[in-house]
């Protein structure tokens, strides 16, 4: 009996496969702008928390700042609090 060539392969958990780099890193930056949204938006989810960094991939030093920031940004009411 041969496999089928279009058999699903099942995945054994929903975390990305490959190991994504730290955007901050990558891209050489060592501070972060709260009023830069585009960016801190791909470091929280569409209901205002901050992503883990296991999903962004972002190196514990920079999840930090990032953390900082999007509470900075929060305050400032530019990014939306989750509320309850
Ligand atoms: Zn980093």
């Amino acid at each position: 009996m041969s496999p089928k060539p279009g058999s699903k392969k099942k995945k054994s958990n929903n975390q990305p496969e490959e190991r994504k780099k730290c955007y901050l890193c990558e891209n050489k930056l060592d501070a972060l702008d709260y009023k830069d949204v585009d960016t801190l938006k791909k470091f929280v989810t569409l209901q205002g928390k901050i992503k883990p960094p296991r999903k962004t991939g972002t190196c514990s030093r920079h999840q930090r700042l990032v953390a900082r920031t999007v509470k900075r940004a929060r305050t400032l009411a530019i990014l939306p609090v989750k509320r309850g």
